[in-house]
């Protein structure tokens, strides 16, 4: 079953977080707390986490050999395990972003044979009036402020996608418009005022959720014609 990251990630930081060494059944609990696997498809999630620990413990029979991050604290059958130094973090590590969007996704697939009903009655069951709360670890690229200014200067308060007037002024009063990289920064993209155009909140959104190629084409042609005026 898919997963948003695998056991063995989520058993480091699980134990981690227990202060380095715990029992099963502490383990247990910790991940099912945290909320990020997914538990309602793999009713054996916890012989999971038993093989992970085992297959990555010099001090298990199960061991693989591979990397030997757990040993078990009080001798065997106590089920107490610990990590061991050298894998251990200084720090506790914030779960990645990507992580949570992947466990989104996994749950947002399930929803997609739901009926209006049965999504109704599954948020009443869940919903929270009190939202967990987490602390995320993400990487982003550094943008030159002044490319983005002068990009949306340039642009004159008219989305370079639509070439609908800016929706709304910001604070300021200058008209509300957003940044963008044509070949985006995680493709390679440069942040240069040739990869760049100013488009509306709407527009903006559509690249990043579709980026159809008739759209690239009509930005690039666009930014072309600006650095040629
Ligand atoms: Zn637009
Ligand atoms: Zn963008």
């Amino acid at each position: 079953m898919a997963q948003p990251r695998s056991w063995l990630d989520e058993v480091i930081d699980a134990i981690q977080s227990l202060g380095g060494s715990a029992h099963y059944d502490a383990i247990y609990q910790k991940i099912y707390d945290r909320q990020i696997m997914d538990f309602s498809t793999n009713s054996s999630w916890k012989s999971a986490v038993r093989q992970n620990i085992e297959m990555f413990s010099s001090d298990s029979d199960a061991f693989n050999g591979r990397k030997d991050i757990f040993y078990s604290v009080e001798g065997k059958g106590k089920g107490v395990w610990g990590i061991r130094e050298e894998y251990l973090k200084k720090t506790d590590l914030p779960i990645p972003l990507e992580v949570l969007e992947k466990k989104k996704d996994i749950i947002k697939k399930t929803t997609e044979n739901l009926t209006v009903e049965q999504l109704k009655s599954k948020s009443e069951e869940t919903q929270t009036s009190a939202p967990r709360k987490r602390t995320i670890s993400t990487t982003t690229y550094e943008r030159n402020i002044y490319v983005s200014e002068y990009t949306k200067k340039r642009a004159g308060g008219y989305c370079q996608l639509c070439h609908s007037a800016s929706p709304f002024l910001d604070k300021e009063g200058n008209p509300y418009l957003e940044t963008h990289h044509i070949v985006w920064l995680s493709k390679g993209g440069k942040d240069t005022i040739d990869n760049t155009v100013a488009l509306c909140p709407n527009c903006h959104r559509k690249m990043h959720i579709l980026n159809l190629d008739e759209d690239v084409q009509k930005l690039l042609t666009c930014v072309h014609a600006a650095m040629h005026q």
